[in-house]
């Protein structure tokens, strides 16, 4: 047992370093058992927990080694819109996605709403040191309405038979492109009419998923909110009515906080031949942050998510936990990034016999949430996958 620095003064976070305690690769040796003492979140209690086959426990077990004292303990952490096996050009080899997901989880990410990949990445699901990943299928758009390579794409009239492919291959979720540029208009516009897209958010209601859609713009926003859609991505066209219906609802909201950073550069990558669109995106861009901070004054659930995949990087959970904390204050992002958003997955809470699944901080993210873009502990299903 190695200590990572001097003899710290008393009440100084400590982390030991254990060969046994560490498996980061596959078939690593059997995890032995962990004891992790600090201040658990959200409740702010000092505990010990201890971690055996996996699970989580609240009396001491023999043997367990200790890997950190005073520290701050959070439930793993969740991306709410993460693309696994998605790159700039589409669908990436298996390695790559597989770099994407270790990414993820080094960031503290344990938990994953896949937002639409066009791959299906399924085998994730066999890896221990992987995060869990909670699917959307691939997501759904119009020829010509999206992203190259990304959707599967098809006419209205094909969107009903779309969602219930989509809604098999997922697990539980189904992406709809809600809004695009619409090249005739030179400007953001529905992909779907409310009637198509009403039947179809019903028919995946029936077949037990959830239906969230990408929207940038005003119109398809209002339109997906009143047809019964369960969670809307980015959101930036809200206003004030459809955010109350959204709040009465529970209807979810991620609003990707890091990619709205990238509006201006949509709109001057639009700007010579659609004009109308580039005032659009940066109109929108200028009052993002009023729009979601009304949408999170209002009490509509909102929820931590980067949109990595395709063109954003891995690993940035803790830039938007940093973002969404300067609309709605630290407890607000930490939640809105752990329990709030792994109860709204149906993850378990931290208790005796679940999931031991934390992330671990060497000061308080309650204070400061810079934090949390740099995990000391990552420890995903009873064992330390990542320390820094
Ligand atoms: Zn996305």
């Amino acid at each position: 047992m190695s200590h990572h620095h001097a003899p710290p003064g008393l009440g100084e976070p400590e982390f030991f370093a254990h060969e046994r305690a560490v498996a980061s690769v596959p078939g690593a040796p059997e995890a032995v058992p962990l004891h992790l003492n600090g201040v658990l979140l959200p409740d702010g209690e000092v505990r010990d927990l201890w971690v055996v086959d996996g699970l989580l426990r609240s009396e001491p077990v023999a043997g367990a080694v200790t890997v950190c004292r005073g520290a701050w303990i959070m439930p793993g952490l969740v991306d709410a819109h993460c693309h696994v096996g998605l790159g700039a050009q589409g669908a990436v080899p298996v390695d790559v996605a597989e770099q994407q997901a270790l990414t993820d989880r080094d960031a503290g990410t344990l938990l994953i709403r896949d937002a639409g990949s066009p791959v299906d990445t399924h085998w994730i699901d066999d890896r221990d040191d992987l995060p869990r990943i909670i699917r959307a299928g691939r997501h759904i758009a119009r020829p010509k309405r999206y992203i190259r390579n990304y959707a599967e794409e098809v006419d209205p009239d094909e969107l009903v038979a779309e969602v219930e492919r989509q809604a098999r291959r997922g697990d539980g979720w189904v992406k709809l492109v809600g809004d695009w540029i619409d090249r005739d208009a030179g400007d953001l516009a529905p992909l779907w009419p409310a009637d198509i897209a009403a039947a179809a958010i019903e028919r995946a209601h029936e077949l037990g998923a959830r239906v969230t859609a990408h929207c940038f713009g005003e119109e398809s926003v209002h339109e997906l909110v009143r047809a019964g859609i369960d969670g809307i991505e980015h959101g930036t066209g809200l206003d004030d009515t459809t955010i109350a219906l959204m709040a009465e609802r529970g209807v979810a909201l991620v609003p990707t906080l890091v990619n709205l950073e990238n509006f201006p550069g949509f709109a001057d990558a639009g700007e010579a031949r659609f004009p109308a669109y580039a005032t659009h995106m940066r109109a929108l861009h200028a009052r993002r942050l009023a729009t979601i901070g009304a949408a999170i004054e209002a009490g509509v659930p909102v929820f931590a998510g980067t949109d990595a995949g395709g063109t954003i990087q891995h690993g940035l959970v803790g830039t938007e936990i940093g973002l969404l904390a300067r609309l709605g204050g630290t407890g607000f992002a930490l939640g809105a990034a752990s329990w709030r958003a792994r109860e709204w997955l149906g993850a378990p809470p931290v208790e005796d016999g679940v999931w031991a699944d934390l992330v671990v901080y060497a000061s308080d993210p309650r204070v400061d949430v810079e934090v949390t873009r740099h995990p000391s502990l990552v420890v995903l299903r009873g064992r330390v996958v990542h320390r820094s």
